[in-house]
């Protein structure tokens, strides 16, 4: 059975995309197999991880809409071992239609579309969330198993991981009881400055366990990857990014290993 996992915070620009690409580049490595899914209109994770969305008919939405089985709405990346659903403008409109036909009740058409045959070929499935809490967001928590919650060392609101818990309780209470923390994690983590500092002393206070061991720092080789159009791994490899997204995917796996032990 295929881990799951759902990036999400509905602050936009904390590390949600760059963690979804990297962490699924960084797992890949570790032979494992990956199908990232965009569920951002935007398509930034499409884009990253080479494939431009605008040309694609094949993409979460139709997917989404029920016009495709999940095999015809996955394509091959430049990367081996990571698949891709992506996403583009077409899903704000697909999100639309399906709030005014059927509403709350089509939040479990993800969940409903990954449990096709077709999703157990991977070991690892990784939603990039837009930045909000509404209809595309819910239909991620419900369809996932666990999260990560990118948490920006820049800019700490607390009030935003409080409702943001607070929905994955109200989802764990509706559609989907198995839905699992599994950490949050530091992003842009910049030693230097002193909010850093404090923001990652809060967020371990307040989470505790819950916080991944492993901290992004901010690193000017992530966004020098984006531009050469590969994750970090590839663009450069001894860069911080780059063995700290090796770092969070070796503690991903342990995660999952570990989850599977105690249901075996
Ligand atoms: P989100 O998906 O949450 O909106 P992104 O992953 O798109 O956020 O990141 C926002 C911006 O910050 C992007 O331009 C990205 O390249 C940059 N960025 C993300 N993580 C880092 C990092 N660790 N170091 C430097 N830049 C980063
Ligand atoms: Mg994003």
């Amino acid at each position: 059975m295929s881990e799951i996992i759902a990036i999400t915070n509905q602050k936009g620009g904390v590390g949600k995309t760059t963690t979804a690409y990297n962490l699924a580049s960084s797992l890949s490595r570790y032979n494992k197999r990956i199908l990232l899914i965009d569920l951002d209109p935007q398509g930034n994770c499409s884009q990253a991880i080479g494939i431009d969305p605008t040309l694609s008919k094949k993409t979460v939405s139709e997917l989404l809409l029920d016009n495709v089985d999940l095999k015809r709405a996955i394509r091959k990346t430049p990367f081996s071992n990571i698949s891709l659903i992506p996403a583009n403008l077409t899903l704000a409109m697909a999100e639309s239609t399906l709030m005014a036909n059927g509403g709350k009740a089509n939040v479990n058409i993800l969940k409903r579309k990954l449990s096709d045959p077709e999703a157990d070929l991977f070991d690892f499935i990784i939603i990039d969330c837009p930045p909000s809490l509404g209809f595309l967001s819910l239909n991620a928590l419900t369809a996932a198993n666990s999260l990560i919650v990118p948490v920006q060392c820049e800019y700490f609101a607390l009030d935003a991981l409080a409702q943001l818990l607070a929905t994955v309780t109200q989802v764990q209470r509706s559609t989907n009881p198995d839905l699992d923390i599994m950490g949050l994690l530091l992003t842009m983590f910049d030693p230097r400055t002193k909010l850093s500092t404090e923001i990652a002393q809060e967020v371990r206070s307040n989470f505790k366990d819950r916080v991944f061991t492993t901290v992004i720092p901010r690193n000017v080789s992530i966004p020098e990857a984006i531009a050469n159009g590969v994750p970090v791994n590839e663009y450069k490899p001894s860069s911080a990014g780059s063995l700290t997204y090796a770092s969070l995917a070796r503690e991903v796996m342990e995660y999952a290993e570990k989850k599977h032990q105690t249901k075996a």
